[in-house]
């Protein structure tokens, strides 16, 4: 997400396409003060509605194997496409996050897993998401390529392939979950890793 400025609509530049009108009678939104909001809002000048803006919630795991490895996928799409990444998507409507893990590592791997323990929550403001990372146990399942993993492997924790990354929350899942299983392990600084991350 690079260069991402908050425009005229209070929202990131990337996002503002999808904010431009009112979903419930289809005037244009203007961004400003509301009554009773303690910031500005976008709102349909028409009929009142008000247009809430909020991060999205993105469910990966960390599927371990045996052997306490972590598998990882090498991303086939964009954002971070051909960079390492967990296996993981957005959050749908109608299933719970728990659901939504083993299905995205389902999906993305070929891995059916059993999710255990959270890692973390990771914000990333730019991208306006927010990545909840489970520790999985894998129960079944075999690895396969898809148009979302171009391939899939395992990586010892002290493998971890850091300079090829796709995302910084990624990075901070994998942090994290080496700092607890091998806390003998010199871990790579952020800053020494910094530069533009899809998410
Ligand atoms: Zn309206």
């Amino acid at each position: 997400m690079r260069n991402v400025r908050y425009g005229p609509g209070g929202v990131p530049d990337w996002l503002e396409p999808m904010v431009r009108f009112c979903s419930r009678c289809g005037a244009a939104l203007e961004f400003g003060p509301v009554a009773g909001e303690e910031r500005q809002r976008l709102a349909c000048p028409r009929c009142g509605f008000i247009f809430y803006v909020n991060p999205r919630l993105v469910v990966t795991t960390l599927p371990i194997t045996e052997a306490g490895e972590v598998v990882l996928i090498r991303r086939g799409i964009e954002p971070g496409i051909g960079k390492w990444a967990q296996p993981g998507g957005f959050l749908e409507i109608d299933e719970t996050v728990r659901e939504a893990a083993i299905r995205e590592t389902l999906e993305e791997t070929g891995l059916r897993v059993e999710p255990g323990a959270i890692l973390g929550l990771y914000s990333r403001v730019p991208a306006a998401v927010v990545v909840v990372a489970f520790e999985a146990r894998i129960v079944g399942g075999s690895y396969t390529v898809t148009v979302e993993a171009q391939e899939t492997r395992p990586f010892a924790p002290e493998a971890i392939p850091w300079s090829d990354v796709a995302f910084e929350t990624s990075l901070r899942a994998l942090r994290d979950w080496v700092a607890k299983v091998r806390p003998d392990l010199a871990l790579p600084h952020m800053a020494e890793l910094s530069r533009d991350y899809g998410g």
